[in-house]
């Protein structure tokens, strides 16, 4: 029986492990829950899991669970602080990443310092500090299984006993497939009159909404280039991008001989999160095979940097390092978060992300203080930005 602690239950990740425990309830059991405001869907998964723990992080949302009837052996914490506490307990076996943005960070680095299995869909914390956490990972032991669908693509591509953070031996390159969001095939001149409804609505996966504004800008594509350098500790000239608006190949593995290993599979998450459950041992999840007769055929296109900036601006800010990955990143929460209110037009996003990071004065990364003294930083001028426009 593996314990699990649930990082952000309450989210679309959330729902995929949930969805795998509930059907194999004799491997796995939730220690921790952890959910943000949603309190009203972590009272239920509390009762449903009788977690020991459960801990809100939103002030509001905890003032209104404290009044709610909680499961007798569940005890309710309140606070971020304690994330990374719980994470570090000895019945943990397994530690999910499964909150959105920068705030999932510390979490994460203390799972890492205390070398558990990290099952890794926080993207945010490896690329902001990636040149923390792959070295702690390494120091510690702990093992990181990514959920991401394109890098759990290329992990189940790899050979049984491929550790993440190292290169992968007798590999070319790699290439990540995007399903180029709801506007790739969308002429650029209409791309000013993008509203939020629109880039919400992502034709192949369902996900959250900061995701679905990435995967819609392609910047989403961009942290992917960046977490797939880290993970796979290979440079960022090495690893391709190509839109595959079928979204049936999740990612390839080039090998030195020119033979391609690809991932296929339907568009659920529950594929990816199952092999990391099972920490490389295939778990029946019911999520059902893709029907190849009618997927007919598989169509790769090369991205339009044009359209979607935002790539290029990732690959430049891995390329320049140190601290500069965080900052495109602190940038674009808070300018998809501005999006989202209607403050700024989609055009915006790659133009406010830029003007930030050519302001920025670069320093190696020394710490998590260090990285989250520039997140704050960097969401303020980017709040002041979008306030002068
Ligand atoms: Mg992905």
């Amino acid at each position: 029986m593996k314990q699990i602690v649930l990082l952000g239950s309450t989210g679309s990740i959330g729902d995929s492990v949930c969805s795998i425990v509930r059907k194999h309830p004799d491997s796995f059991r939730f220690y921790a829950l952890t959910a943000h405001g949603n309190w009203k869907k972590a009272v239920k998964l509390a009762h449903e899991f009788l977690p020991e723990l459960l801990i809100i992080t939103d002030k509001v949302a905890y003032q209104f669970i404290k009044k709610q009837s909680l499961p007798e052996q569940t005890q309710l914490h309140f606070g971020s602080e304690v994330l990374t506490q719980i994470v570090k307990e000895q019945s943990v076996d397994l530690v999910v990443a499964g909150i959105v943005g920068s705030a999932g960070m510390p979490s994460v680095l203390a799972a890492v310092a205390s070398g558990k299995t990290l099952l890794l869909a926080n993207k945010e914390s490896i690329v902001s500090a990636g040149e923390l956490v792959m070295p702690l990972a390494k120091k510690t032991g702990a093992t990181i299984i990514p959920l991401d669908s394109e890098h759990n693509a290329l992990f189940q591509c790899l050979p049984n006993g491929y550790q993440i953070g190292t290169t992968p031996r007798q590999v070319d390159h790699i290439t990540l497939t995007a399903s180029g969001g709801p506007f790739w095939s969308m002429a650029k001149e209409a791309f000013i009159d993008i509203t939020p409804e629109q880039a919400l609505a992502h034709p192949k996966w369902n996900m959250g909404a900061k995701i679905s504004v990435d995967s819609a800008t392609m910047m989403n594509k961009g942290l992917e280039v960046i977490e797939a350098h880290w993970l796979f500790n290979m440079p960022e000239s090495k690893i391709d991008v190509v839109v595959h608006p079928q979204s049936a190949i999740h990612s390839m593995v080039h090998f030195i001989d020119g033979s391609i290993l690809a991932q296929l599979g339907p568009a659920d998450m529950q594929i990816p999160i199952s092999f990391g459950m099972g920490l490389r041992h295939r778990l029946s999840n019911g999520v059902g095979f893709l029907d190849l007769i009618q997927l007919a055929k598989l169509e790769f296109f090369e991205p339009n940097g044009e359209k979607f900036p935002c790539l290029s601006l990732a690959r430049e800010a891995i390329n320049i390092g140190g601290t500069m990955p965080a900052v495109l990143n602190a940038a674009n929460e808070v300018a998809v978060a501005a999006f989202l209110s209607d403050q700024v037009g989609f055009m915006e996003i790659p133009v406010i992300i830029q003007a930030i990071m050519q302001g920025h004065d670069v320093q190696a990364v020394e710490s998590l203080g260090q990285l989250e003294q520039v997140d704050i930083e960097v969401r303020t001028i980017t709040d002041k930005l979008i306030q002068r426009k």
